[in-house]
């Protein structure tokens, strides 16, 4: 059954009016985006309000029977943020730990990214609560194709196009577009969603987009010379947490590309070797252990103690919240790579901000993977297949365009906090002095100010 339903005010949580950091990530999601609205003092106060909420909320609840014969019920979402650039795109995550705040938060940033990086999507995400790991292949097939059942309508190769997350893979997005290809027979379907494998449509590179987008939006935020006395990942020392997806071909890519990958993570822990780790060695262990844990000639360290080593590069590579306030203080990177979604939270980007360690946020550095989408659907609907250097040569210039645009935005905002000040004043907005911004509250300017141009070049209907 399906339930849409309308975005209402989130109340203040009773740790957050106690002084404790709030790790809600759509509280998170919401307060960055009021923090960047302040810079961009021309926008209208109802337009405001309307790119910060989500266009539909969609609740479905379905059974399911599962291997060991019982029936049981699951809950899943799917936000659209918004459409005001092109179709919703965005993920699918399998994680017990899924809420409607956190696909809310996510279906944002995919908004803010896809404008970052300018491909003609907007934001939405979508969730099931469930542990992949007490599943079969079985139990995860029948979830996806009875999600999307349900979804019916409510996705579409022109209205909302879902694509790999959190323990969902090549393989899922094939379950999904059987599904959809069975509702709909007798139309091109595949650009109903992306991250399929290459043999039933998929883009070459797709699977290594979203690490590649990371290493390409490092070394070029590097050449511009974000960090003193290192100017290319080629030598760099790189932490990586998390190895699935994005992690495992982050510490393959950075390797490849000259970097010495000293420690590696997963749900059960990490590996650290300051000489070095084999990331293909690290990556066979996992697949035959179920962890990177073990690996001959490591040391074992914990998530916790794996983000505050000394390194060049600290790449998060998991799930939200992991750099806080509570420990933003003792990292000792000197640039975080956010190859994961909200891996930071606002207090801890405030003290790497005040320690002077860049973070390349979310909504560039992971963005690869979304841009790789968008030629995927474009390969869908011309019924071409690009060959890998084609696809790997199109990331390059739009993760270069979009970095420098992202650091060009930072100085600009920087360069001007008078003048924003004053335009503030002129036009009676009250608050906080305006203070120098970071590279995440550059992207989003950037971000909210292009959905904002088209929203009022489309004219708000009627
Ligand atoms: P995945 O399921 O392939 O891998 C997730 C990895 O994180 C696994 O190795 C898992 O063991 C590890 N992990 C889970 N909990 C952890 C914890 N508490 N500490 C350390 N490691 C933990 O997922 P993925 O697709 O690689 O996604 C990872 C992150 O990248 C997510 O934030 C996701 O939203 C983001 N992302 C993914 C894509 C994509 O195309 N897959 C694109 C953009 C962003």
């Amino acid at each position: 059954m399906a339930v849409h339903a309308t975005e209402s005010e989130p109340p203040v949580p009773a740790e957050a009016a106690a002084g404790v950091e709030d790790l809600n990530p759509y509280h998170i999601a919401r307060r960055q985006f009021d923090h960047a609205a302040q810079y961009i003092p021309e926008l209208k106060a109802g337009l405001v309000e309307f790119l910060k909420r989500p266009d539909q909320v969609i609740i479905v609840e379905f059974p399911i029977q599962t291997h060991d014969g019982n029936v049981r019920n699951f809950v899943g979402y799917r936000v659209l943020h918004s459409t005001v650039r092109g179709p919703g795109k965005g993920g699918i995550r399998y994680h017990p730990d899924v809420t409607l705040d956190e696909v809310r938060a996510l279906a944002s940033w995919m908004t803010w990214k896809c404008a970052v990086m300018d491909v003609p999507f907007g934001g939405a995400k979508g969730g099931v609560v469930c542990n992949p790991k007490q599943l079969t292949k079985d139990d995860l097939r029948m979830i996806t194709r009875r999600f999307i059942a349900d979804l019916g309508e409510n996705i579409g190769p022109n209205t909302d196009i879902p694509a790999p997350d959190v323990n969902t893979s090549a393989e899922t997005m094939a379950w999904i577009y059987d599904t959809y290809h069975m509702m709909h027979p007798g139309e091109n379907n595949l650009p109903v969603v992306t991250g399929k494998p290459v043999d039933i449509g998929g883009s070459l590179g797709r699977r290594e987009a979203t690490a590649r987008g990371c290493l390409f939006c490092t070394q070029r935020a590097l050449e511009r010379g974000l960090v003193s006395a290192l100017d290319s990942v080629r030598g760099a020392t790189v932490v990586v947490q998390g190895y699935g997806n994005a992690g495992s071909i982050a510490a393959q890519l950075f390797a490849e590309a000259g970097a010495r990958i000293i420690a590696v993570s997963d749900s059960r822990g990490g590996i650290a070797n300051p000489d070095g780790l084999d990331w293909a060695a690290a990556l066979k262990h996992k697949r035959l252990t179920g962890s990177v844990v073990g690996l001959p000639n490591a040391q074992v360290v914990s998530n916790e103690e794996l983000l505050t080593l000394p390194c060049d590069i600290l790449v998060p590579a998991a799930l939200e919240n992991v750099i806080r306030g509570d420990n933003a203080a003792d990292i000792k990177a000197r640039l975080v790579a956010e190859a994961a979604n909200g891996p930071t939270t606002p207090d801890a980007d405030r003290i790497l901000f005040e320690r002077g360690i860049p973070v390349l946020p979310d909504i560039l550095a992971n963005a690869g993977g979304v841009t790789v989408s968008y030629f995927e659907w474009v390969q869908n609907i011309e019924n071409e297949q690009w060959d890998e250097e084609e696809v790997n040569g199109k990331l390059l210039v739009k993760m270069n365009r979009a970095t420098d645009a992202v650091i060009n935005e930072q100085a600009r905002i920087n360069q001007s906090l008078d003048e924003l000040k004053a335009q503030r004043e002129d036009r009676g907005i009250e608050g906080d002095a305006l203070k120098p911004v970071d590279l995440r509250m550059a992207a989003y300017v950037l971000a909210i100010r292009r959905v904002a141009e088209v929203t009022l070049k489309r004219g708000i209907w009627p």
